[in-house]
């Protein structure tokens, strides 16, 4: 095999390099299968961080590796942050990737010894065969071929493994968000779709809370003096349950309801939580608006209504540059054989606190696989050699300006 040329990464020349690939990819996909990385279970995440360290470092990346800090005092596992400097600096055309795939799952130590890796025909099974450990694997993978192939130049490659993406990225979304500013496009190694798709869009999340104060009073004698925080908490739920249609993508769910203690007091105080998704910030910022002219007006006079905003997770938006970046990867695809569609999801990832930062984004670019989160996830091997070559070529492809 000779080394290909830049304008041949639009064919597949990186294939048989991945095809080439494929046992080993298998034998260390099951490895990390066996490994119970729930994100709960820091040992064991650390034990996937350890194997992505040594690749990495083997891929003469420089590896950050500490603890980040647990907002909410349950430790999780370690974070890798690698990078490597490539030989086409920024200013002459060279520009800086950020891939990003997670360590856990979200299975419970033990799952790995009751439902070990199992290879099918095409099919392989286990739990975080698809979510993550196919995807990490990929990215690991296609830098290892492009190292052997001598391709694909950039300014700088960073790699970025988080412990705790299954449960929000609590501990290390400072770090995600920190390790995108500056990069100019980021490349998210969850796996395809079922059906092959990339992922172009995810959905933003806001979590609000609602707080509502009346006054109490005695519900037999004197009920004229009380003020019901929960009858204007009903007034709300109505209210905030009705803003759905209003904006198209826009969805808002009450779905916490708590209320006074006592059946003869005049309920003094109620709190909702409330969840909004949208496919834009636009979106969830009409929203946040609607809800805050919603509790200024509350039904029962005395009561009071505030809302506070707890969670924020930005949505990864299909903009026109995310799009320019997934006509490269349908382009490379082609050339592969492979007829690439991008769809968009309402569940979050990394890719989220990136996109938000307002660096393009795909994800999507681990092979396929599917029912995540289940005893039946599932990844069609078949699909790896390809998958991993159309990421390698993407990775070329985009870290070198001059070839767009
Ligand atoms: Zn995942």
């Amino acid at each position: 095999m000779t080394a290909p040329s830049r304008e041949q990464l639009h064919t597949n020349e990186l294939l048989p390099y991945a095809e080439a690939r494929l046992e080993g990819y298998l034998a260390d996909l099951a490895g990390l299968v066996a490994i119970d990385s729930g994100s709960y279970s820091p040992a064991g995440v650390n034990r996937m961080a350890d194997w992505t360290q040594s690749r990495l470092l083997r891929l003469g990346f420089d590896v950050e590796r500490f603890a980040p800090d647990p907002p909410h005092g349950h430790p999780v596992g370690d974070v890798i942050l690698a990078r490597k400097l490539g030989d086409l600096p920024v200013e002459q055309g060279g520009r800086r990737l950020l891939l990003v795939a997670h360590l856990d799952t979200v299975f419970d130590d033990g799952t790995a010894a009751a439902t070990p890796f199992h290879l099918d025909g095409h099919t392989a099974r286990g739990p975080g065969v698809s979510d993550d450990k196919a995807g990490l694997l990929a990215g690991i993978t296609a830098l290892e071929i492009l190292e052997e192939a001598r391709a694909g130049q950039y300014a700088e490659l960073v790699f970025l493994a988080t412990p705790d993406e299954e449960i929000g990225s609590p501990a290390s979304r400072p770090v995600t968000e920190a390790a995108a500013r500056g990069v100019h496009f980021a490349l998210a190694l969850e796996c395809a779709r079922e059906n092959g798709d990339l992922v172009v869009a995810r959905k933003g999340v806001a979590d609000f809370r609602v707080s509502v104060t009346g006054r109490a009073a005695h519900a037999g004698i004197e009920p004229e003096r009380g003020a019901n925080a929960a009858l204007t908490a009903a007034h709300l739920v109505v209210a905030l349950q009705s803003l759905n249609g209003h904006w198209d993508d826009v969805t808002v769910n009450v779905g916490v309801v708590r209320a006074g203690s006592r059946t003869n007091i005049v309920c003094p105080e109620a709190e909702l939580r409330v969840e909004v998704r949208s496919a834009t910030a636009a979106g969830l910022a009409a929203a946040h608006r609607a809800i805050e002219s919603a509790v200024a007006r509350p039904a029962v006079s005395g009561t009071t209504a505030t809302v506070e905003q707890l969670d924020l997770c930005p949505p990864m938006e299909d903009t026109p540059a995310s799009r320019r970046v997934f006509d490269r990867a349908r382009r490379i695809a082609a050339g592969l054989g492979i007829n690439l569609g991008g769809a968009a999801t309402g569940g979050v990832g990394d890719a989220n606190f990136i996109a938000g930062l307002g660096v393009p984004t795909l994800d999507g670019l681990g092979p396929v696989g599917g029912a995540d989160h289940t005893p039946e996830e599932w990844l069609d091997t078949s699909t790896v050699p390809a998958r991993v070559a159309l990421l390698a070529s993407l990775i070329a492809d985009l870290g070198d300006s001059r070839t767009g």
